[in-house]
């Protein structure tokens, strides 16, 4: 018989009740060290206090209102993205691939707008992930996404990853945009050289094509920029974002510049629950919080004796791990065996990790996560990885 929610996940027989920091309490009291964060969601751990107070205090005085009308939350919200960012204009949804999907649509709006509407086809790359919308898995292209749900979506074609030579054979008159995440999450935790995001960047401005960025995962202080793309000093036309902004909280947006956003006017797009007071109110302060300087200096400190201690575990278990790879926070253990038997390893040492393709085990915790919580985690990688290879 089919269990009564929907089986579409391979879930551990484990559940949370509560949180505290980098900290989630299984129902039966156990405490975990929570490196998956909800798959690089609670970016500032469970039940922040500053979060919880910014919640209840909207909670008290309003959810929901539609967007027939101004939502000074969203517009606090937006103000403080394009002021951190290169957009000029944000739309709030409520989840990553809402904002796959916007992001999509304003490619192809845009060409419609400046009257290429044949220019639709948008460049992507092998092993990505942008959601599971109808969009987003025929932008992804991948076997385990698609079969059965076909036919798919026209105006997707997949490179292999970082590979310049397809691309500039790819990318021309034709293209309408590439779109690619600057560290794939579900790929396996894998940067795109800087170069290389730069030389994508130059191929979009000589073809006219859009560059539209996926930092859901690898956004929001995640690498120790407030985005990736930060690190190779350009900036797309579209970014989507999603996980981390909110904080725990559903919310998504898509970032854009003006140019790009021009075919995007009244009645082209909406939403009933994109950006609502609750959301906004969070995402604010999520932003107030990770945008800081201080804050993502102390990020990058934590990032790089975690990156150490990870590589002293490497050398310590070659037979269970390859290397280390990732950015910032966002860190992958390239395994010789399934990622899955180590994550299952590390329950039994009241750890969280999140398997990732290629191989890759996922450490992705709260960016706030203290020293002596990295050093409990990699001591309890340690052990995990003594009993995978006794
Ligand atoms: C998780 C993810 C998405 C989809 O976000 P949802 O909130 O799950 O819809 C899209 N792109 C990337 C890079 C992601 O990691």
């Amino acid at each position: 018989m089919i269990s009564h929610v929907l089986p579409t996940y391979n879930r551990a027989p484990l559940a949370f009740e509560r949180g505290e920091g980098a900290w989630a309490i299984a129902t039966d009291g156990t405490r975990y060290l929570d490196l998956g964060a909800g798959i690089a969601v609670n970016v500032l751990g469970h039940a922040n206090p500053d979060l919880v107070a910014a919640l209840t205090e909207q909670a008290g005085r309003i959810w929901h209102v539609s967007n027939l009308y101004q939502i000074p939350e969203q517009e606090k919200l937006a103000d403080l993205l394009v002021e951190a960012t290169f957009a000029d204009t944000v739309f709030f949804t409520n989840s990553g691939t809402e904002a796959a999907e916007l992001a999509i649509k304003m490619v192809r709006k845009y060409w419609d707008h400046v009257g290429r509407p044949d220019r639709i086809e948008i460049l992507t790359f092998e092993g990505a992930f942008h959601g599971r919308s109808t969009g987003a898995i025929a932008a992804a292209g991948s076997e385990k996404m698609v079969k059965g749900f076909g036919p798919l979506m026209p105006g997707f074609r997949q490179l292999p990853w970082g590979d310049m030579a397809a691309l500039e054979a790819a990318i021309g008159p034709a293209t309408a945009a590439v779109m690619i995440e600057p560290v794939q999450g579900e790929g396996g935790i894998r940067p795109i050289a800087d170069d290389d995001l730069r030389r994508i960047r130059a191929l979009c401005e000589a073809t006219g094509a859009l560059l539209v960025l996926d930092e859901v995962q690898c956004g929001m202080g995640r690498t120790g920029r407030l985005f990736a793309h930060e690190y190779a000093g350009i900036t797309p036309d579209i970014m989507m974002v999603a996980k981390g902004i909110g904080g725990g909280f559903p919310l998504g947006a898509v970032l854009a510049t003006e140019a790009a956003a021009a075919g995007m006017v009244a009645g082209t797009h909406g939403s009933t629950y994109g950006g609502n007071p609750l959301a906004c109110a969070v995402g604010a302060k999520v932003m107030q919080i990770v945008a800081d300087g201080n804050f993502l200096a102390e990020v990058n400190r934590k990032a790089a004796l975690f990156r150490q201690k990870l590589e002293g575990l490497v050398a310590a278990h070659p037979q269970v791990f390859e290397g280390v790879r990732g950015q910032g926070l966002m860190l992958g253990l390239k395994c010789r065996a399934a990622p899955a038997d180590l994550v299952k390893a590390s329950y039994g040492q009241h750890l969280l990790t999140v398997p990732a393709a290629d191989n890759t085990l996922r450490l992705l915790p709260p960016l706030n996560i203290t020293e002596d919580e990295i050093a409990e985690a990699v001591a309890r990688l340690d052990r995990a990885a003594d009993s995978l290879d006794a």
